[in-house]
């Protein structure tokens, strides 16, 4: 039998003599892994049309074991991103990071957005040169990813306490994945200190689209700060 799907590719691995093995985020059925025999061939078509994050539609053909992709058409090639090499990068480190969390054969139509709509809003970044917004978008697309898989981040009320955070000395604790008030922050250990600004910007990337997080104005200091929580909340996440 052979199957359609709409998927994004997450990564690829050679095997055998002119083989590869790719992970694909797929509209249909989430992540999945497929062959692609001869693909490393010199005369082999077939690999310029699955690069990584390019959105394709795939053919797989699947009786037993592991499908085995028989054709590609690119949708979305996000030709803007890979002229651009830092942007490139942010593109290369967020699928990294969502084909490590995603689960395989785990269907879920929100997060296959998400991933797109990011690539999209990165390629029209990309083109318009406007470097200076990806940084907020990338984190943004974390927390929403985080959320998605359902990590969401505390931010409202105090882990401990229970007591609405304020302004003022608020620290994350990444094990239980929130914030601590000031007042309990002094029994726990491992504290990151959370500018208030980091935390409004939170709250907005929870409220609104990727796509509108271009218009969101931020300071570089609060940047820092969100990646170093998310870089934390990462680490106890995987
Ligand atoms: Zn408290």
């Amino acid at each position: 039998m052979e199957y359609k799907y709409t998927g994004i590719i997450l990564d690829k691995r050679d095997v055998g003599e002119t083989d590869r093995i790719y992970s694909i985020f797929t509209l249909e059925n989430g992540k999945i892994r497929v062959l692609a025999k001869g693909v490393r061939k010199a005369n082999a078509k077939l690999a310029g049309f699955l690069e990584n994050f390019t959105l394709a539609e795939i053919f797989i053909a699947k009786s037993q074991g592991m499908g085995k992709i028989t054709g590609s058409i690119v949708v979305d090639s996000f030709g803007e991103i890979r002229k651009n090499l830092s942007i490139l990068q942010d593109a290369f480190g967020a699928v990294k990071i969502f084909n490590k969390l995603t689960k395989e054969e785990n269907k879920d139509q929100i997060i296959f957005e998400l991933l797109k709509s990011y690539l999209e809003t990165l390629d029209s970044l990309a083109l318009q040169k406007k470097e200076e917004k990806t940084e907020a978008v990338f984190l943004g697309f974390l927390f929403k990813l985080f959320e998605e898989l359902g990590y969401k981040m505390e931010i409202n009320d105090c882990l401990k306490c229970g007591s609405k955070i304020k302004e003022g000395n608020n620290f994350f604790d990444p094990k239980q994945g929130g914030i601590i008030c000031e007042k309990c922050s002094s029994e726990s250990g491992g504290k990151i200190k959370v500018n208030s600004n980091s935390i409004k910007i939170i709250r907005i990337f929870f409220q609104n689209s990727i796509k509108s997080l271009v218009k969101l104005k931020t300071d570089q200091k609060d940047l820092n700060n969100l990646k170093i929580i998310i870089g934390e909340f990462l680490k106890w996440i995987a």
